[in-house]
C-alpha cells in the first residue's frame, strides 16, 4: 500500500492526470523517457486498487489535488477516509482479470508483470499483460475451430513458412526468379497486416504482379489451413477475423477485457488497431501510449496513422502530452533532438529534463571494426573502475551481423556479454529438428514438420517417396501420417513400405511415451527412440555441441514444466517456443554487457549506451539512402538508440569495416554531422589519424597530375591496395614510417612491399609480442578488469586460456594471446 502511495507520489501532475483518467479513450503522446510506460503501469495499479475513485463528477478530469493528497496520507498512515473520499473508495475497484495490457516484446510484458506484482502483490499477477501475439494465441486456442483450424494449431516460424511457400510455388508452377519467395512472404505479411483477405487480394488483375501474389497468398493460406497451422501474421489476422465474424466471441472478450492498454502504439499495424478497436468496442476504455518519433516498424506494416487518427476513431478521446524526460542528461536529450529535428514528417514536440547536463558525448573514430571493439572494451573498463556494473552497458547496432567483431573481442578478452538476437538458440538445426518431432506428436496434421524429420536421421525414406506421400495426402485431403500409416495401400509408395512402416512405428512409440512420461523425460526418450542421439554421437565434436544444445532444450522443457505445474502441456511448450522473440534471451539478473540491435532496444534504458558502426551504408543503411521515407525511419531509429542512454552515450565509427567477408570503407554517418558539435568530444584512434594523413597526402600528391579524379580512393584493411578508382586505374598506396614522420608514396599498379604496413593498428588486436608466458601466481594487468593473479593455465590449440582472479571483477577466463593482458 505504502509502495503504491510512494509510486503515485513520484508522478508529476500531468502523469497523475493520465493515471487517474480511467474512463473512456485516452492517448498519451510523448517523447522518449517521459514516463509513458511508467504511467501505464501506475494506471493499472490505480484501476485495481481504486477503480474509478479519482475520476469523479467533481473533478471530471481525474484528479483533485486535495483528494490525491488525502489518499496518499491515508495510505501512509492507515487512517479512516474523509466522508468525501469514503464513498469513492467503496466503489468497486476493477478486477485485474478485466485488464488487458499489450506491449511489443515478451521482455516488456514480463517487466510490466514484475512491476505490477511488486506494486500489487498477487493481484498484479492476474492482469493479462502480454504481447499482441500471445494475447491472440490465447484467444485463438479457445475458438480457432470457429475458423476451421484445430485448437492445437501449429505456429509456423519463418523457416516453416518458407518450406510451405516452396511447395506452393511448386504446385502453382511459379518460378521464384520471377517473385522471390521471401518477397512473396513479406508481401503476404503486409496484406495480413492490412487485413486484406486472399479473396480481396484476388480482385487484382490476374496478369499483374499483385494478381500473382494474390494467387500465391490464396494457395498458401489453404495449405496452412490444411496443415492446421498459422504463421506469425496469421495470429493477429485470424484473431481479428474471429472477432469480426463471431459476435458471441467478440462480446465475450469485450466483457472480459474492460480496460485495454497498449504500449508503443506507434508501432501497431492496421490489424493490431482493429484488434484494439474490436476489444474496446463496447466500453471504449482504451488507453494507448506512443511516440511518433519512435515509430520504427513501418517496414513491417506499422502505421503511424493509428496515432494520428486516434481521436477520429475514438471520438471524444482525451489526449495527454508528457514533456519532461526523466531518463537522460540534457546533453543526450539535446543530441537526440538535434537528430530527429531533421525529419520532415513529424508532429514535433518539446522534451526537456532537469537531470543536469552530464558529460559530453564521446565520438570515437576508429580505423577498423576491431579497433572500435577494443575502444568499447576500454571504455567499459574505465566505467567498471568507477563502480559501474557490466549490465549497465548496452552496445547497440543497426544489424545483427555487426555483433561479430565485438563478440570476438569480448570472448577473447573474457568480458561476459549477452547477445540478444542473431542466430537464436531456437534457430539452430538440431533444436528445430527436435521441436519438429515434438510438433508432430502434438499435431498429427503437421505435415511440414513431419517432412522436416521423416528422414532425419536418415531412414532410407527418399525425397521422391516423401513427395509421393505428400501428393497422395493432399489429393485425399488427409494428413500425411494417415497415408504413411496405410502405406501398403498406395502403389506409389510400394518400394518404401518397409521404411515407412518403421517410421510409423517410431511415431507410435513416441505417442506412447508422450502419454506416459513427464514432458522432459519424454523429450529425452524421444532422442533415443528416433535415433537422433545415436546420430549425433557418431558426429564427433560437432555432434557433441549439438547434443549439448539439445540438453539445454531439455532443461528448458523441464523449467517450463516446473513453472506451469499441472497446466504444462506439449502444445503449451511449443507455443512458448514459437513466441520467444529475440529480446527474450536477455536476462536482467545476469551481470553482463548486452549487445543488441536498436530495434530490440526499444523501450529499454541503460546507464551507458554505445552506438557503434555510425557509417553511411551501415546506419543509415544502404537501402535507405534511396528513399526519403526510409531515411526518416532510420533517423527515428537513431533517436530511439540515443534516447536509451541515461548517463553516458558513446558513438563510434570505423573507417574500414569487414562485413559479409568484404572490407568496406564508408564515410561516417550523417547522423553524426547532425549533432551539435558542442555536445561532442571527438577522439580519433592513432591509426585513423595516421591513415587520414596518408590520405590527405595522397590527395595532394594526386592533385599534382595523377589521377585526375581521385574520388574513388579506397584503402583496404592492409593499407596495401586501392582497388580501381573511378578512372579504372589501380593505385597502390605505401605508407612508410621514417622516425616519427609519416610519408607516403604512390605508384601505379605496383605491389606493396613487405614491411610497409607501418600503420598496422597496435590496439586492433593486442600485440602478440611481449611476454605472454603466464604462470600460475603471476600478477597481471587487464585493460578492462584491472589487476589480478593468474590462477590456472590451460593450453588450447595455438593459445592458452588464462584464468585470473581479479581484485575487483572476480574470476575470469581470457585468451593469453589476444586478451588485453600483460604481466606487471
Ligand atoms: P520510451 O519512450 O523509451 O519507451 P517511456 O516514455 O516509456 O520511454 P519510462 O520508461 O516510463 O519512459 O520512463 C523513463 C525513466 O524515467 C524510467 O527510469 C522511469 O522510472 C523514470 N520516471 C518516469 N516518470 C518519473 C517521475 N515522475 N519521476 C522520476 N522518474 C520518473
Ligand atoms: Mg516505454
Amino acid at each position: 500500500r505504502n509502495y503504491i502511495a510512494s509510486q503515485f507520489g513520484k508522478l508529476n501532475d500531468v502523469q497523475k492526470q493520465a493515471v487517474f483518467y480511467t474512463q473512456g479513450p485516452l492517448l498519451i503522446l510523448a517523447g522518449a523517457g517521459s514516463g509513458k510506460t511508467t504511467v501505464l503501469v501506475n494506471r493499472i495499479a490505480n484501476l485495481i486498487r481504486f477503480g474509478n475513485a479519482y475520476q469523479t463528477e467533481k473533478a471530471p478530469f481525474g484528479v483533485s489535488q486535495e483528494l490525491v493528497d488525502e489518499l496518499e496520507l491515508l495510505l501512509r498512515e492507515k487512517g479512516t477516509p474523509s466522508p468525501e473520499l469514503a464513498p469513492l473508495l467503496a466503489e468497486r475497484p476493477v478486477w485485474p482479470y478485466h485488464i488487458l495490457a499489450i506491449t511489443f516484446t515478451n521482455k516488456a510484458a514480463g517487466e510490466l508483470k514484475n512491476r505490477l506484482s511488486s506494486m500489487l502483490g498477487e493481484a498484479g499477477q492476474d492482469v493479462h499483460a502480454s504481447t499482441f501475439h500471445s494475447a491472440c494465441v490465447r484467444i485463438l486456442r479457445r475458438d480457432a475451430e470457429r475458423l476451421g483450424y484445430p485448437k492445437s494449431f501449429t505456429i509456423y516460424d519463418t523457416d516453416d513458412q518458407q518450406r510451405a511457400m516452396k511447395e506452393v510455388y511448386k504446385s502453382l508452377n511459379v518460378d521464384d526468379k520471377f517473385i522471390p519467395i521471401k518477397a512473396a512472404m513479406s508481401n503476404i505479411g503486409r496484406l495480413k497486416d492490412k487485413m486484406i483477405s486472399p479473396k480481396q487480394a484476388l480482385a487484382a488483375p490476374a496478369d499483374t504482379r499483385a494478381g500473382l501474389i494474390a494467387k500465391i497468398y490464396d494457395a498458401y493460406q489453404k495449405r496452412l489451413l490444411h496443415a492446421g497451422a498459422m504463421d506469425f501474421d496469421d495470429l493477429i489476422y485470424q484473431t481479428v477475423r474471429l472477432l469480426q465474424e463471431c459476435e458471441d466471441v467478440r462480446e465475450f472478450y469485450q466483457s472480459r477485457y474492460q480496460y485495454v492498454l497498449v504500449d508503443e502504439y506507434q508501432d501497431t499495424s492496421v490489424a493490431q488497431f482493429q484488434l484494439v478497436y474490436l476489444l474496446a468496442g463496447a466500453h471504449r476504455n482504451v488507453c494507448v501510449v506512443g511516440d511518433d518519433d519512435q515509430s520504427i516498424y513501418r517496414f513491417r506494416g506499422a502505421t503511424i496513422e493509428n496515432i494520428l487518427n486516434f481521436e477520429e476513431h475514438f471520438q471524444g478521446a482525451k489526449v495527454i502530452r508528457l514533456e519532461q524526460n526523466y531518463r537522460s542528461t540534457s546533453t543526450i536529450l539535446d543530441a537526440a533532438n538535434c537528430v530527429i529535428q531533421n525529419n520532415q514528417a513529424r508532429k514535433g514536440k518539446t522534451l526537456w529534463t532537469d537531470n543536469g547536463q552530464g558529460d559530453k558525448i564521446l565520438y570515437y573514430e576508429a580505423d577498423s571494426e576491431m579497433e572500435e571493439s577494443a575502444h568499447v572494451a576500454t571504455v567499459i573498463g574505465q566505467n567498471l573502475r568507477k563502480g559501474a556494473k557490466l549490465r549497465d552497458h548496452a552496445i547497440l547496432y543497426r544489424m545483427n551481423a555487426q555483433s561479430g567483431p565485438i563478440e570476438t573481442y569480448f570472448a577473447r578478452a573474457g568480458i561476459p556479454y549477452k547477445i540478444v538476437g542473431g542466430q537464436r538458440f531456437y534457430d539452430r538445426k538440431e533444436i528445430k529438428d527436435i521441436i519438429a518431432y515434438m510438433a508432430v506428436v502434438a499435431n498429427r496434421q503437421d505435415d511440414l514438420r513431419l517432412r522436416r524429420i521423416i528422414n532425419e536421421p536418415a531412414r532410407k525414406i527418399g525425397a521422391t517417396t516423401v513427395q509421393n506421400a505428400a501428393d497422395i495426402a493432399s489429393g485425399l485431403g488427409i494428413p500425411m501420417l494417415d497415408v504413411i500409416e496405410h502405406c501398403g495401400e498406395y502403389p506409389a509408395l510400394g518400394r518404401a513400405v518397409g521404411a515407412l512402416q518403421k517410421f510409423y512405428g517410431i511415431y507410435e512409440q513416441l505417442i506412447k511415451v508422450y502419454e506416459t512420461l513427464p514432458l522432459d523425460a519424454f523429450v529425452t526418450e524421444l532422442l533415443d527412440i528416433t535415433g537422433y542421439r545415436a546420430m549425433l554421437e557418431l558426429a564427433g565434436e560437432e555432434g557433441q555441441t549439438r547434443l549439448e544444445n539439445i540438453g539445454q532444450l531439455v532443461s528448458s522443457v523441464k523449467t517450463y514444466a516446473d513453472q506451469r505445474g499441472p497446466e504444462a502441456s506439449l502444445e503449451g511448450f511449443l507455443e512458448e517456443v514459437a513466441l520467444i522473440s529475440d529480446i527474450d534471451s536477455y536476462d536482467d539478473q545476469a551481470d553482463v554487457v548486452v549487445l543488441m540491435t536498436m530495434h530490440a532496444a526499444k523501450g529499454l534504458e541503460f546507464d551507458y549506451v554505445f552506438i557503434v558502426g555510425l557509417e553511411e551504408g551501415i546506419f543509415p543503411s544502404e537501402m535507405s539512402r534511396y528513399s526519403n521515407e526510409d531515411l526518416e525511419e532510420e533517423r527515428r531509429l537513431c533517436y530511439v538508440g540515443i534516447t536509451r542512454a541515461r548517463k553516458e552515450l558513446y558513438l563510434s565509427s570505423a573507417n574500414s569495416r569487414m562485413m559479409f567477408g568484404q572490407t568496406k570503407r564508408n564515410k561516417h554517418s550523417r547522423f553524426l554531422d547532425e549533432i551539435d558539435p558542442d555536445l561532442l568530444t571527438v577522439e580519433q584512434s592513432p591509426v585513423a589519424r595516421q591513415m587520414q594523413m596518408v590520405r590527405q597526402r595522397y590527395q595532394s600528391d594526386a592533385r599534382g597530375g595523377y589521377p585526375s579524379n581521385n574520388s574513388g580512393v579506397y584503402l583496404n584493411r592492409e593499407y596495401n591496395r586501392v582497388p580501381a578508382n573511378s578512372t579504372g586505374v589501380n593505385i597502390t598506396i605505401k605508407p612508410r614510417q621514417t622516425g616519427t614522420r609519416l610519408t607516403s608514396g604512390i605508384q601505379a599498379g605496383s605491389a606493396i612491399q613487405a614491411g610497409s604496413v607501418a600503420a598496422r593498428p597496435q590496439q586492433q588486436v593486442p600485440s602478440r609480442d611481449g611476454d605472454k608466458n603466464f604462470r600460475v601466481g603471476d600478477l597481471v594487468e587487464h585493460k578492462v578488469f584491472g589487476r589480478g593473479v593468474v590462477q590456472k593455465i590451460t593450453p588450447v590449440a595455438g593459445d592458452t586460456i588464462v584464468e585470473i582472479r581479479f581484485e575487483k571483477a572476480g574470476v575470469k577466463k581470457t585468451m593469453a594471446n589476444y586478451a588485453p593482458l600483460k604481466k606487471v
